[in-house]
């Protein structure tokens, strides 16, 4: 099945109203590469004015909380993202699992709030350095994706990212051959767990894409697309990202 490649950025805990001028240049290359989905996570405070400035932009946040409102000091619900102009939010990205102890239960539970509260959801999966090395990084990744897919995920509303979390922001990747077996491996869990409709959901790398390797990475199979950090901060280097994914 033929499936668009998506290129997302992901800002972390960087940027401000300033830095928001990068996005004119990115909703520009989007727009002259209609083939390819394009979309910003930023962080919460920016996601309005984000919106705001590039409207034909899909803007995101990085995460949201597994409830719709509450006692809950200092979270901030799907709902509330989605009234401040998100269209896609960030779930179970290794940094909240390692910095916020996030389980890939808490993940699957923050799906199914952005999905209730009609986002896109991007759910992050993948092994640390230790696991890899152990020979666990399958074993470790389809007991992720079990444990955090919702059992209604489709490719209208849900994609996979799988992220090695020592790629990220290392500058070190994966060979080819080894994120053809994990994108392979996934795959075959999501058609296990939801059927058919495994073939409608785009699967991202994440780790280290640059607009010089992602040309090669996006050319990986069932490779759907990228999700950026690093190189997502400054329209010249995620703009090239863009114009690899189009070209393919
Ligand atoms: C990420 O944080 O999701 C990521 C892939 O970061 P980087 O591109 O900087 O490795």
């Amino acid at each position: 099945m033929a499936r668009r490649k998506l290129v997302a950025g992901n800002w972390k805990m960087n940027g401000s109203r300033a830095a928001l001028a990068e996005l004119d240049a990115v909703a520009a290359a989007a727009n002259a590469a209609p083939q390819v989905d394009v979309a910003m996570a930023v962080p919460f405070t920016l996601i309005a004015a984000a919106a705001e400035r590039v409207p034909d932009l899909s803007i995101g946040a990085e995460d949201v909380h597994e409830r719709d409102s509450g006692a809950h000091t200092g979270c901030v619900s799907a709902g509330m993202v989605k009234e401040a102009g998100a269209r896609f939010t960030i779930v179970g990205h290794s940094e909240r699992r390692a910095d916020q102890g996030e389980t890939s239960q808490d993940a699957w539970a923050k799906a199914a709030a952005a999905h209730r509260n009609g986002l896109h959801v991007i759910l992050c999966c993948g092994e640390t350095e230790a696991e890899r090395n152990a020979g666990r990084a399958e074993r470790v990744v389809q007991a992720q994706i079990e444990k955090s897919v919702p059992d209604n995920a489709d490719g209208s509303w849900f994609t996979l990212a799988y992220e090695p979390r020592w790629a990220i922001g290392t500058g070190r990747t994966p060979t080819v051959e080894e994120i053809a077996s994990i994108h392979a491996i996934a795959r075959a869990k999501l058609r296990m767990l939801i059927g058919d409709a495994a073939d409608g959901v785009r699967i991202l790398y994440g780790g280290s894409v640059t607009g010089d390797n992602a040309a090669t990475l996006l050319a990986v199979e069932n490779v759907d697309g990228a999700l950026v950090g690093g190189a997502s901060l400054t329209a010249a280097k995620f703009v090239p990202i863009i114009e690899a994914a189009a070209g393919l």
